[in-house]
């Protein structure tokens, strides 16, 4: 039979969110007890940005973050603000290269950050290897089922994360919780990830281009890679995690192919349309566009304009479309709906006493380290109320 251990906070997760809060819940005197069931804590942290954890970006603002009820973010990120982090991050000499413009990533490795985030939550019991279970609540006392021992505490925190990227551990307790406690789930799906498509030749695989990418209203530029199965890198992660019916793909944003083809037909017939396309595109995505190696003079302004389209508006429909699995996703889309939360404490609506922080609510960012900054702030904040 395993020994009951009491604390005033237990915490379900020791990743960026749980170790976040576990440092402010420690700073203000509660006696904190993290759980999880990997054999170290913040294993996401550590692998993130390649390693080089891409730990948050001076763009952070509402609009950078997708779910239900974006707004939710709205209180948090007021509190805790990327200078906040930039801050903490030299608190800790952590030294950081801005990539590209406000994105953030530690220069000595993510490893910096997962040792700043121990030091911070000194004075909490780290539990590893602490799969927990199942949850129960009677009066103002919830009781944590663990593989191991049991815990009691008065305040608990779902710190759980999202199902995505399975080779680092992951579970839906957070999921099953909020459920027991009449919390509704948004349904999860892959975000941050590839796209499986047909649209394209595998022939293909490997090269990459700076292309636009149209998602509603929106337009995304940033580049993008041909796959062996479709097509992934940063402009369509970004593209995933945003609400999408169809897709809109500019392989040239800059040039307008179909005004260069007629152009190039009235100066020189003879001359060949890949070769033209070259100019603008990488010679194998030119020579899969235009098919046969004919020259200009051979086509009529309507074909110019079907090969234009192929560069400047390709549009994937949304069944042609299949994201490319939670296994290899960064985040989910989805989780714990935000509107029975408050967005000031992180404090369920629904029972006194629980909270959650991170992705286990239905709060996805955009690429570019507005995820992790997610985490740092929604942890802090429960933190400081929990
Ligand atoms: C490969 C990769 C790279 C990424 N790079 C970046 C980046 O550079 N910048 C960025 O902003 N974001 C990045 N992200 C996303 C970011 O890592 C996550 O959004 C963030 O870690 C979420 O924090 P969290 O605290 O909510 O969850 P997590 O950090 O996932 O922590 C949840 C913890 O809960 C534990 N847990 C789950 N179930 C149980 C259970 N039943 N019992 C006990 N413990 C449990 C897990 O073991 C885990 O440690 C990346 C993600 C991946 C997968």
């Amino acid at each position: 039979m395993s020994l009951m251990k009491h604390y005033d906070v237990v915490i379900i997760g020791a990743g960026a969110s749980g170790m976040a809060a576990a440092g402010a819940a420690v700073g203000r005197g509660r006696n904190v007890a993290i759980l999880d069931m990997g054999g170290q804590c913040a294993r996401k942290v550590a692998v993130s940005g390649g390693g080089r954890c891409n730990f948050t970006n001076d763009a952070v603002s509402v609009n950078r973050y997708f779910g239900k009820n974006p707004d939710f973010v709205r209180g948090a990120i007021a509190r805790v603000t990327s200078s906040d982090i930039l801050r903490w991050a030299t608190s800790h000499n952590i030294k950081w290269v801005e990539k590209a413009s406000g994105q953030y990533f530690c220069s000595d490795g993510a490893e910096k950050i997962v040792r700043a985030l121990y030091d911070d939550m000194r004075g909490t019991d780290i539990f590893i290897n602490t799969n927990v279970t199942g949850i129960e609540h009677t009066g103002d006392t919830f009781l944590i089922h663990t593989a191991g021992p049991d815990f009691s505490c008065h305040s608990v925190l779902i710190a759980s994360g999202g199902t995505s990227f399975h080779t680092l551990g992951v579970s839906d307790i957070g999921y099953k919780i909020a459920k027991q406690f009449g919390h509704k789930i948004i349904p999860v799906r892959p975000a941050l990830c590839a796209i499986a498509t047909d649209c394209f030749s595998s022939e293909l695989a490997g090269i990459s281009v700076n292309a636009q990418i149209t998602v509603g209203k929106e337009k995304i530029n940033d580049s993008m890679l041909f796959t062996h199965f479709g097509i992934g890198g940063p402009a369509v992660y970004r593209a995933t995690v945003r609400d999408f019916d169809e897709l809109v793909i500019n392989l040239s944003p800059d040039v307008d192919v179909y005004e260069i083809l007629r152009n190039a037909k009235q100066k020189s017939g003879r001359k060949n349309v890949a070769s033209i396309l070259s100019e603008y595109l990488p010679i194998r995505v030119a020579k899969w566009i235009c098919g046969d190696v004919k020259n200009i003079a051979d086509y009529r302004d309507s074909d110019l304009r079907i090969i234009a389209d192929k560069v400047n508006h390709i549009i994937i429909p949304y069944n042609k479309i299949k994201l490319h699995g939670l296994a290899s996703a960064e985040v989910v889309r989805g989780g714990v709906d935000t509107t029975q939360i408050s967005s000031k404490t992180m404090e369920s609506k629904l029972c006194a006493g629980l909270f959650f922080a991170g992705e286990v609510l239905d709060i996805a960012g955009d690429l570019g380290g507005f995820n992790l900054h997610w985490a740092w702030a929604s942890g802090r904040v429960a933190g400081e109320y929990i």
